[in-house]
């Protein structure tokens, strides 16, 4: 075989990349990726108060059409060593899985990509027609800074167009072809403050409790739902994470209540206008009585879908293809980088089972990266042929 996804989930697990560190994982995806005669690009993006984090940018092929998978090898840190039944950083594999932190989010993933392009160009001596590119972050676990937005605007800076893009991370619930994630909700953080007017609390006319304005406007705006959820959207949903007072004093009305929210919203809304139609009902809840305001926080997590159409098809019959599983279209769970990468073209998702990505004794059954890198393979092919 001449890429074994085995032998290189190995070495880059093998790679203690930790956000922000590099540990290895792009010198040695550098080394693989230029024996296949890609051209390789190695840039480190840094900013005032963040870590600078190295990136890769890998590209083979002339013209269009364009396909690029996408990804990270940094990792979340592994906790405590002890509880891990296999080192976190030593690759073993034991009874029939391949431990490590990495191994399903998302260095097994890239593995995969990496096997399969290295079969799909030698089954097709001349090179693909088009152009074939590895797009991989070191930053997606961490702040998200110094990763896929710089890399993304670098390689537009350099002439780079993408036709279409496949990140790894790990989509499946509990077997590989369950699910492409096809978009993601956007999210936004805002602290809701109520204002009062401190005083003693034996004498409440004389002061002004902000307690149950903040209570009042809470339930208001969990009484009605913000949506009914669209074609292939979920209805969105408003959390509150935490009320805050902060009063140390048992005889002293506050001046002050604040409570935090997170709101995870579908393609109903655009954040603009979401965030005038929480205020709306935050006015209409407050009755001209209640002095608030809300605090957005910035967000770079917009709401996006990629329709289905014949680059889900291609996905998608790649996958039944491979394990007879129709897999669903879903656009549930967290942002990933997907979010930065649909603005520049269509972009999908589709990777690993994810039951143990961020936890103790992360892991992937080998025989689930042997029908992953022929999946992509799959893909591959019908995309080039
Ligand atoms: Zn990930």
């Amino acid at each position: 075989m001449i890429g074994d996804p085995i032998a290189i989930a190995r070495n880059l697990l093998r790679c203690p990349s930790v956000t922000p560190e590099e540990g290895g994982a792009l010198t040695y995806l550098e080394s693989v990726l230029r024996g296949a005669g890609f051209e390789v690009h190695r840039m480190i993006f840094a900013e005032p108060g963040t870590a600078p984090v190295e990136n890769l940018f890998a590209r083979i092929g002339a013209g269009g059409p364009h396909f690029v998978f996408a990804g990270h090898t940094d990792v979340v840190p592994p906790g405590d060593a002890a509880q891990w039944t296999h080192p976190p950083f030593a690759g073993d594999i034991a009874g029939g899985a391949l431990y490590g932190r990495g191994a399903v989010d998302m260095k097994g993933a890239i593995a995969c990509a990496v096997a399969a392009s290295l079969e799909h160009l030698h089954a097709n001596a001349r090179g693909p027609t088009g152009s074939l590119s590895f797009l991989i972050t070191g930053d997606e676990e961490g702040v998200a800074v110094n990763g896929s937005i710089k890399l993304l605007r670098w390689a537009a800076e350099n002439g780079e167009k993408f036709d279409h893009c496949l990140v790894g991370e790990p989509t499946n619930p509990t077997l590989v072809g369950d699910m492409i994630k096809i978009g993601r909700r956007g999210s936004l953080n805002a602290s809701l403050v109520v204002t009062g007017t401190q005083g003693h609390v034996a004498y409440p006319d004389l002061a002004d409790n902000p307690i149950p304005g903040l209570i009042a406007i809470m339930q208001a705006l969990l009484a009605e739902p913000l949506d009914h959820g669209s074609a292939h959207f979920d209805p969105s949903n408003l959390e509150f994470t935490t009320v805050d007072v902060g009063n140390e004093t048992v005889n002293l009305i506050p001046v002050e209540a604040r409570a935090r929210f997170n709101v995870r919203y579908n393609d109903c809304h655009s954040a603009p206008a979401l965030r005038t139609l929480i205020e709306t009902r935050v006015q209409r809840a407050a009755k001209g009585r209640i002095r608030w305001r809300i605090a957005w926080e910035a967000s770079n997590a917009d709401v996006f879908l990629t329709a289905p159409g014949p680059f889900v098809d291609l996905v998608s019959s790649a996958i039944i293809d491979v394990t007879g599983r129709k897999p669903a279209l879903s656009t549930a769970g967290g942002t990933s980088d997907a979010r930065f990468i649909k603005d520049y073209c269509p972009v999908v998702e589709f990777g690993l089972v994810n039951t143990t990505m961020h936890g103790v004794d992360e892991r992937v059954a080998t025989a689930d990266l042997m029908t992953l890198t022929a999946i992509y393979r799959r893909i591959l092919d019908r995309y080039f042929s």
